[in-house]
């Protein structure tokens, strides 16, 4: 068998990736050595990023419609007294910022969704166990669960194979940093009539205990295990019932126990999450425990960053230098989100009851003065992806490029409301406030933009006459109909030509006068083939 782009793994990273790759037209197979969907208690809270990817693969709505939105994650004392709200409001990138959801019923939802393309192979129970690179690729040994080898040559390889990753042992790459001591028993009951609306985090230096509210009657419970109770004890439904009912009061009937398992947590990063034709991604490339929900939210950014490189270079006829950008942009972020999952399991378990009582001082503290309370409540603690190298053009730390780029609804010439990604398509963007940016192009310049694929697009202050309607033949007019691009623009108003990437991130700005320096600048970021341009 022979394809463009072999991912292993088919959990929600992997699963994202095909879908995208999907969508870019790129001939992949996504193989995985289970028979179906991994069934233990995993991830349960979804951010706004990883919503905009789904919708990128064409999935968004649908996946959503299986989420609880705008879930508050708010914070206890042992005494189940509430010290602080994280509930942040506003949908900058068009979706809710925080959901809970089921996740086997995400992934069946993505590996259903790789029907729509004749270009997507998924193959169950094939597990790979070798792996060699050629000149030009990389052949995959690959063996069935009847037994059956083959061989899968492929111009590029991606390891989204979970935490004990084969690709990356294949591959020579080392996860550094520690596996945290404390153990977890997490379990998912179903039909549970307990009513908590948000994610609770009780803060305990007895036993720290969660409890989140999911879609269709499940709830999760997550309870530290202490050094004398063994796993096998813990898991026993008599055991997970007499935990539930001391710690939440409950004398009702036990609801069904769905799944049930003790974890421990892991703070680590891959030393690379490239080695020649081969990428990690996902837990493959970065591990980090559960208390910020950013784990799988992790591996679906490394989806979106890697996807459309590799369809750049195999389909667009991008230079491969382009897929060195894809460590460079991500492993930073996934780094810092480890740090901060690993220093919330810190705060959440305090060793002693002094240091019980100095966080729920603290976090009191912070909820008196509106500063520190809206820092908690808007997650601003959050740590954004900010690419300060790669595929952009001038980034700054204080400057929206190399950001995730706003997603406001605009409206299309049909007089449609969309949000702004459906209008924009699936590739890159080159966009106009107020103006056409293909009038600004020189045709050096409009070639470059064409053999990239990119799609030239107008947006109109909402309701601006008839007069701003002209734009070329290949150009899309919209209308800034929720006022989106207006207040971006506000304190930007002379940078009117913008370059978003196929991920949303904003890859350049400029003003219309400086679009074709511009286009040179970035072509020679992102060179495609035999068609880069020549400083003028
Ligand atoms: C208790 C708990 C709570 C969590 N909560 C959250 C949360 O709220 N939010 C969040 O974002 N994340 C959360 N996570 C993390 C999240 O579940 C993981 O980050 C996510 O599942 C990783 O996805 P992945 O696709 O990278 O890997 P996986 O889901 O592990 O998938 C890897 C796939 O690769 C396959 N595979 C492995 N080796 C091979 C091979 N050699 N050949 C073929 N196939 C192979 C496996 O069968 C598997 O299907 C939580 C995790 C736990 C344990």
């Amino acid at each position: 068998m022979n394809t463009e782009v072999l991912i292993v793994g088919a959990g929600p990273c992997g699963a994202t990736i095909a879908n995208l790759l999907g969508v870019y037209g790129v001939r992949t197979i996504l193989l995985d050595r289970a028979p179906a969907v991994i069934d233990y208690p995993r991830g349960v809270g979804v951010d706004d990023e990883s919503l905009r990817v789904f919708q990128a693969c064409g999935l968004g709505r649908e996946v959503h419609a299986d989420m609880i939105q705008n879930q508050a994650l708010i914070w206890f004392d042992s005494n189940q007294t509430k010290l602080a709200e994280i509930a942040p409001s506003g949908q900058p990138f068009g979706w809710p910022r925080r959901n809970s959801f089921l996740q086997p019923m995400l992934e069946t939802k993505l590996r259903t969704g790789l029907e729509r393309f004749e270009h997507v192979q998924l193959l169950l129970e094939r597990e790979l166990v070798g792996m060699r690179e050629t000149g030009d690729g990389v052949e995959a040994h690959v063996i069935g669960a009847d037994g059956t080898e083959e061989t899968i040559t492929a111009q590029y390889v991606v390891g989204a194979d979970g935490g004990r990753s084969t690709v990356r042992k294949l591959i020579g790459a080392v996860l550094e940093g520690s596996t945290l001591g404390a153990r977890w028993l997490v379990v998912d009951i179903k039909d549970s009539t307990y009513h908590a609306p948000f994610s609770g985090n009780y803060i305990s230096s007895k036993r720290p205990f969660v409890s989140i509210d999911l879609p269709f009657g499940y709830r999760r419970f997550e309870f530290r295990l202490n050094d004398d109770e063994t796993d096998e004890q813990m898991v026993r439904p008599e055991a997970v019932e007499k935990l539930i009912r001391t710690h939440f009061n409950w004398t009702g009937p036990m609801p069904g126990l769905e799944r049930s398992r003790v974890y421990s947590h892991h703070s680590r990063v891959a030393d690379r999450f490239k080695v020649g034709r081969a990428f990690l991604a996902g837990d493959a490339a970065h591990l980090q425990p559960p208390w910020f929900g950013q784990g799988m939210n992790s591996g679906i950014r490394d989806a979106a960053n890697l996807a459309w490189k590799l369809a750049a270079v195999v389909r667009h006829g991008a230079e491969p230098g382009v897929l060195e950008t894809y460590g460079q942009e991500r492993r930073g972020h996934a780094r810092a989100l480890v740090e901060l999952a690993t220093t919330l399991g810190r705060v959440y378990g305090p060793k002693t009851m002094a240091g019980e009582k100095l966080r729920s001082f603290g976090l009191r503290a912070m909820q008196r003065i509106p500063a520190t309370r809206d820092y908690l409540l808007q997650m601003k603690f959050k740590p954004m992806p900010f690419y300060a190298e790669g595929v952009v053009l001038d980034p700054s730390p204080k400057d929206p490029v190399g950001r995730m780029f706003i997603q406001p609804d605009v409206e299309l010439p049909s007089g449609e409301r969309v949000k702004f990604d459906e209008a924009a398509g699936d590739w890159f963007a080159l966009v106009g406030i107020n103006t056409d940016p293909a009038d600004h192009l020189d045709e050096e310049s409009l070639q470059y933009w064409r053999s990239l694929g990119a799609r030239f697009l107008r947006v109109n202050r909402s309701r601006a006459g008839s007069h701003m309607l002209s734009a070329g033949s290949e150009t899309v007019v919209l209308d800034d109909v929720q006022g989106g691009f207006r207040d971006w623009a506000r304190t930007r108003a002379d940078r009117d030509i913008i370059v978003i990437r196929p991920d949303r991130y904003l890859a350049a700005t400029c003003t219309s006068s400086q679009a074709n320096s511009m286009t040179r600048r970035f072509s020679a970021v992102l060179p495609v083939k035999t068609k880069t341009l020549t400083s003028k």
